[in-house]
């Protein structure tokens, strides 16, 4: 019978502790503490592995290869239904971007949550969030939905979903797009799927592909310094339709023809990269050189599909990104 749910515990706020001087130390507690301590119950049984205790900016690209393989060898066992994993909220669309782009699962729910609030403080919201993702993780609609993201009674998908306030109960949103879905009480509903784009199996290590923040006058001196210290690909995260100030284009054009690939992703919250200008520094001129268009995703979202074409070989074209 398809009726457990594996919990995957990686650390992060919903697993502190206070210390001596009040502040919290992400991670301190294990999978089984924590579900000791929220009194979590399922309907169904529920297993514990305590993957790490980090806060999740201590989280690695070796760390996502690691929980990747597990999520995959767990899938494996008919009677498991569900994952979820719990980790700090900061890099948490790092983490279900990941699995959502590297993973297809058709007969396993994959749910990645978290908690803006410690758990150790009345109107938490570590114990509504871990139960409510058990309950999405469980829900036979959510097996092969992809990478779902469980935050305040809410469902997002993987490809969409960022972190929209830095402490606020409502910390994830899916901006200009809206959840897919919601928990109210036991009913799970899933109400829209996205369209993901093809998994990609990884290579051993991820390579290193850094991110060039976009602003009004930025340098482009960056560029250079990321790919000569070993940066094997770049998001460069632009501005509007996928703009750049002028001064870059030349030094991209150079990285590109050195062979390292270069990405453009929108640093806006909603809308496609678009070559409908003619200037400087567009978009177009980029592609001309051979820049990808990351499509919908953002910047954070399109690196993590980079590594992952570069990690394995496979031809880093503007298929990637299609
Ligand atoms: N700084 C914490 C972390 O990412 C935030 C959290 O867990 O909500 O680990």
């Amino acid at each position: 019978m398809k009726n457990t749910v594996v919990l995957i515990s990686l650390g992060g706020t919903i697993a502190s502790i206070p210390d001596s001087s009040g502040r919290a130390v992400a991670g301190a507690l294990s999978g089984k503490a924590l579900m000791e301590q929220l009194n979590i119950h399922s309907s169904g049984p529920v297993e514990v592995v305590t993957l790490y205790q980090k806060a999740s900016n201590s989280i690695t690209t070796d760390d996502l290869l690691q929980l990747r393989a597990l999520c995959l060898e767990l899938s494996q066992r008919e009677e498991v239904a569900g994952l979820v994993v719990s980790q700090g909220t900061d890099t948490l669309e790092d983490t279900a971007y990941f699995l959502d782009t590297s993973l297809m699962l058709p007969n396993t729910a994959v749910v990645v949550t978290g908690a803006q609030r410690v758990p150790y403080v009345p109107g938490s919201d570590a114990g509504p969030n871990l139960r409510d993702a058990i309950k999405v993780a469980g829900a036979s609609q959510a097996r092969g939905a992809g990478t779902l993201v469980v935050f305040n009674e809410e469902v997002h998908a993987a490809s969409t979903v960022r972190k929209t306030s830095s402490y606020q109960l409502n910390g994830f949103g899916s901006p200009g797009i809206g959840p897919v879905g919601f928990v109210d009480g036991d009913e799970v509903r899933l109400f829209k799927q996205l369209q993901r784009l093809s998994a990609i199996t990884p290579g051993t290590q991820l390579p290193r592909v850094d991110i060039m923040p976009v602003a009004v006058g930025a340098s482009p001196a960056l560029l250079e310094a990321a790919v000569a210290s070993g940066a094997e690909g770049l998001v460069i995260d632009a501005i509007g339709r996928g703009h750049v100030p002028p001064d870059w284009v030349e030094p991209l054009g150079a990285v590109m023809k050195s062979g390292v690939p270069v990405a453009i992703a929108s640093s806006t919250f909603l809308g496609n990269l678009a070559e409908v200008y003619e200037y400087p520094g567009c978009l177009a001129e980029m592609v001309a050189l051979g820049a990808l268009k990351t499509s919908h995703l953002n910047a954070r979202k399109a690196r993590l599909r980079l590594m992952l074409a570069l990690s394995c070989d496979m031809p880093v074209d503007q298929s990637l990104f299609s």
